[in-house]
């Protein structure tokens, strides 16, 4: 049986992208991403790094240096207890200045070929698969290869959009909505399931009523709805390997966890291979008739989740806790002083004293918020 598993971009899903990360030393995991990763696994993924990486065909790394920088994000993910099952990247660009390397390559996202690699590699099944990034070069690719796809959606961040860029199945703030996702998409699936299985033991004719065609007009929560209410494949692909010369499809540069660095090298120079992804529109999916009244809540409460959903699934912060602090001694500094202008016994300076001290922490508070905004 073919296992399911999570396809992650690298940089600004996994780690910090500071432009193109050169050095080992510039690596730096985002915060949350090692335990989202765990939870995957735990639920029962294979996890696969796909990452596109130019800086090979611009000369700015070399592809030892681009291994060492992925040693040091295993070694980071090792030391929170994560891992990845395995790590593709593509080093080609057309417009490189490395000759060797200056090729259009199906490897390289939006194409899929990383995808069908790995299904090969690690015999995986896309269809039950999930593509987490945070471009829609990503998601282009995700849907390319039959895999569900969610955007990672970081709020302030502009990212290239074309007008055909189709848009990905989910959006998260980070990599733990992202999880948080695909846990909610399978607990709907097994609560589908299990609910179909018992009304065909009750009723075998009920099915016929379940394959009434899609609504033409669908809102997005009606989208949303319907695809957590049918079966995953929007497309379903052919992959076509072909032989085909060197230059025009450049050879696949694999490194996964159990292979050796001589295995990746001595796979990589003839094989070039080209995938051709064909996708084809199945016929509408049954989906349930929802009234009118059930669309508008749906719609409310889905307005609702994600009005809140930034808050919930952002780091804890020291300039927020600080702030609160500081904020609730300004407070107290203010009710001491209206104590002391109120007592027949306190002189007015103790009372200009502690207003003094209550603006000044007040001053702090905005310039700690005003910081954490910035960042
Ligand atoms: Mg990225």
């Amino acid at each position: 049986m073919a296992y399911k598993a999570v396809f992650l971009d690298r940089d600004d899903t996994i780690v910090d992208d500071p432009g193109y990360i050169r050095s080992p030393e510039q690596l730096r995991l985002i915060p949350g991403a090692a335990e989202a990763l765990k939870q995957l696994q735990k639920m029962g993924y294979l996890l696969v790094i796909v990452t596109n990486q130019s800086g090979v065909a611009r000369g700015f790394i070399t592809e030892q240096q681009l291994e060492n920088i992925h040693q040091e994000l295993k070694r980071q993910l090792a030391t929170e207890n994560a891992a990845v099952d395995g790590l593709y990247y593509c080093p080609y660009h057309p417009d490189g200045e490395v000759k060797d390397f200056s090729v259009e390559s199906n490897l390289r996202k939006p194409n899929a070929g990383m995808f069908f690699q790995a299904e090969e590699d690690l015999d995986i099944d896309l269809t039950q698969s999930w593509m987490i990034g945070d471009s829609y070069r990503d998601i282009q690719a995700g849907q390319a290869a039959g895999c569900h796809t969610i955007l990672v959606d970081v709020p302030g961040k502009i990212r290239e959009k074309k007008k055909t860029d189709a848009e990905p199945d989910r959006k998260a703030v980070n990599l733990r909505e992202a999880v948080n996702i695909i846990r909610m998409y399978e607990f709907h699936q097994k609560a589908k399931s299990s609910k179909q299985a018992s009304e065909q033991s009750q009723s075998p004719d009920d099915l016929a009523d379940s394959s009434e065609p899609e609504p033409a007009n669908q809102t997005l929560s009606d989208k949303l709805e319907a695809k957590d209410s049918t079966h995953p494949p929007q497309t379903e692909l052919e992959a076509v390997v072909e032989e085909t010369a060197p230059l025009a499809a450049p050879e696949t540069k694999i490194e996964t966890e159990a292979a050796s660095e001589e295995e990746s090298q001595a796979t990589a120079p003839e094989s070039a291979k080209v995938y051709t992804a064909k996708s084809r529109t199945e016929a509408p999916q049954p989906a349930e008739p929802i009234s009118e009244t059930h669309h508008l809540l749906e719609e409310i409460a889905l307005r609702l989740q994600r009005k809140d959903r930034e808050g919930l699934y952002q780091e804890f912060s020291v300039f927020k806790l600080l702030s609160l602090m500081l904020q609730v001694i300004a407070v107290f500094c203010l009710i001491i002083s209206l104590g002391f202008w109120l007592s027949p016994k306190v002189g007015g300076e103790p009372v200009v004293i502690m207003i003094g001290y209550s603006i000044a922490l007040q001053l702090i508070v905005v310039a700690l918020l005003m910081m954490h905004s910035r960042d």
